[in-house]
């Protein structure tokens, strides 16, 4: 049994995520999780959500609240939507937890003994008309890098260039719209990114099985121009971790708290202590700390591309830094963009399909199959109302729900709801069973390397092989000659379900439980197509489930294209 620790790029707290957001990280997190799971393997699944900084600080301005009761209030409906979409997380945590805090000052003292920090008296942009600093992020321009001209002070969304508000060309504030900004000085801390340049170069040079798109991002930072720069790891806000070295107070930094992104990643490791907390394990340090039992610990994270350079460069480099035995990750599986009817997802337009509204229009088991189907890997992709109508008709009801309607109502009719005793199987049946085991291998293989694409279209086919058997084997008509060869014909496709069960509940969990609950069996993953095949006796009772997937209207279809078009009310 392997031991494996997932981990989904941890979404902020300011609002309710779009399904670009949730495909690119949680959504296929999740699938490998269940997956690993389902195969017998140890797994620790952690997200949570990242709480500190100027947006959280903001958003609860704007509705009028303590940030702390914001962020407690946006937490609630964050995991309850993450439970809507069945995200199975072992503790979906706080980035704003008392370990947290804990381990960031920790982390930072750490590197200071390293002397991996660096005190820095800065100019920083202070907007006379907002009355206070702007942090990055709340400063807007045009970008030095492509030309983008809503570039952030922190990063530029459409090259993905991480910045210094300085960087900007023409810059103003984010808040107001201010172009009255003044340059004051203001001590900060630095992380030495630079000084770890070459450990940190050798490293990912170490990861040969990496998806390209993880270190073609990861190389480009660290080699592009000038090469891998330090970063400030502190600001003046109020609301965050205060900065201290490790527990004790940091001269000179009072009042201060460190950079969200200094924090965020921490908390990974610190979600596993509240796990802890929480009452759901024993020992996190086993999961996190190679001297400690994590040496044989698996580590994947999963994330948009923005958040690669923080977690192949920035992240690393405050582990390696700390001089001790935590665990690094060993794989990344980065995604490119989903796009929305031709054009992005807007948060702050309200255009696309956002996590709540998508559960009120439909199941969660379309929304996973849709995205995960499509899952922008290799290149981003594109959500149009068309296409998810077309797909989902075809692949969950025509094929998967039809197939499970077609024969145990078949079966009812002609035998009740029991599978028939009689017959063998046959040469056709034989020559499935071959073809099922060729796919169900390659469908873990894909499974393991988190090809989520290829996995997809291995489970459709293995969908589509059934029904394509059921179709030509045809037992309403071989009844009406051979009950015994209809009754072997039945007992085999019926088999079918539990086996199709278990292979799909990674994508389409709802779904897949009801299918083994109609069959009266336990979902499994299969050891062999051969043995699940046989698995269900003859004798042994079903029911017909209810409609599993119903399709979806050319008139809903419509209404939800003009309903989801922008400006969300
Ligand atoms: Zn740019």
């Amino acid at each position: 049994m392997a031991r494996i620790l997932i981990t989904s790029a941890i979404p902020y707290i300011n609002g309710i995520k779009h399904l670009g957001n949730l495909v690119g990280s949680q959504l296929p997190a999740d699938l490998y999780a269940r997956y690993k799971r389902a195969r017998g393997d140890e797994v620790l699944f952690l997200c949570a959500t990242d709480e500190h900084g100027t947006p959280a600080e903001l958003a609860a301005a704007k509705a009028g609240k303590p940030v702390e009761a914001y962020c407690a209030e946006m937490w609630e409906v964050q995991d309850k939507l993450g439970r809507g979409f069945r995200l199975s997380f072992d503790h979906f945590g706080r980035s704003s937890s008392a370990q947290n805090h804990k381990l960031t000052q920790h982390f930072a003292g750490r590197l200071a003994e390293a002397g991996l920090i660096e005190e820095v008296v800065e100019k920083q942009v202070y907007s006379v008309a907002d009355g206070r600093f702007l942090p990055d992020r709340y400063i807007e321009g045009t970008c030095p890098n492509c030309g983008y001209d809503k570039a952030r002070g922190d990063q530029c969304e459409n090259c993905t260039k991480q910045l210094d508000p300085t960087d900007l060309i023409e810059p103003r504030s984010a808040i107001s719209g201010s172009t009255e900004l003044e340059v004051r000085e203001t001590k900060h801390l630095y992380l030495r990114q630079s000084a770890m340049r070459d450990q940190l170069r050798d490293w990912i040079n170490s990861k040969t099985d990496w998806p390209i798109l993880t270190t073609s991002i990861a190389k480009k930072w660290l080699d592009d121009g000038d090469g891998l720069q330090d970063r400030g790891i502190t600001r003046d806000l109020d609301w965050g971790i205060p900065v201290k070295k490790g527990e004790d107070d940091w001269p000179g930094m009072e009042g201060k708290v460190f950079y969200v992104w200094f924090d965020a990643p921490i908390e990974y490791i610190a979600c596993a202590a509240e796990w802890v907390e929480a009452g759901k394990g024993a020992d996190w340090e086993r999961w996190w700390r190679t001297d400690k039992g994590a040496e044989d610990v698996r580590y994947v994270q999963f994330m948009g591309k923005d958040n690669v350079p923080f977690h192949t460069l920035s992240f690393p480099a405050t582990i390696l830094g700390s001089g001790e035995p935590w665990k690094l990750v060993d794989y990344i599986k980065s995604f490119n963009y989903l796009n929305y009817d031709g054009g992005q997802f807007s948060t702050s337009q309200g255009r696309g399909v956002f996590m709540d509204q998508a559960l009120e229009i439909l199941p969660s088991d379309y929304w996973r199959w849709w995205l995960l189907s499509h899952a922008p890997e290799t290149s981003d992709a594109e959500f149009t109302w068309d296409g998810f109508q077309q797909d989902v008709n075809k692949d969950l009801a025509d094929v998967l729900g039809n197939f499970v309607s077609r024969i145990t109502k078949f079966c009812r009719s002609k035998f009740g709801e029991v599978v028939p005793e009689g017959g063998s199987y046959g040469p056709q049946e034989t020559a499935l069973i071959g073809d099922l085991e060729t796919r169900l291998r390659r469908y873990e293989a894909h499974m393991d390397a988190v090809d989520i694409r290829k996995a997809a279209a291995e489970l459709r086919a293995i969908w589509v092989a059934g029904n394509e058997y059921l179709q030509s084997a045809a037992p309403w008509t071989v009844f009406k000659e051979d009950t015994e060869r209809a009754a072997a014909i039945t007992r085999f496709a019926l088999n079918l379900v539990p086996f199709y069960a278990g292979l799909s509940a990674p994508f389409i969990p709802d779904a897949a439980a009801a299918m083994a609950e109609a069959m009266g069996v336990e979902l499994a993953w299969p050891e062999s197509a051969e043995a699940a095949l046989s698995a269900l006796p003859g004798g042994h009772a079903f029911i017909v489930p209810e409609v599993m997937f119903a399709k979806i209207a050319d008139e809903a279809r419509e209404d939800w294209a003009t309903r989801f078009a922008g400006t969300r009310g």
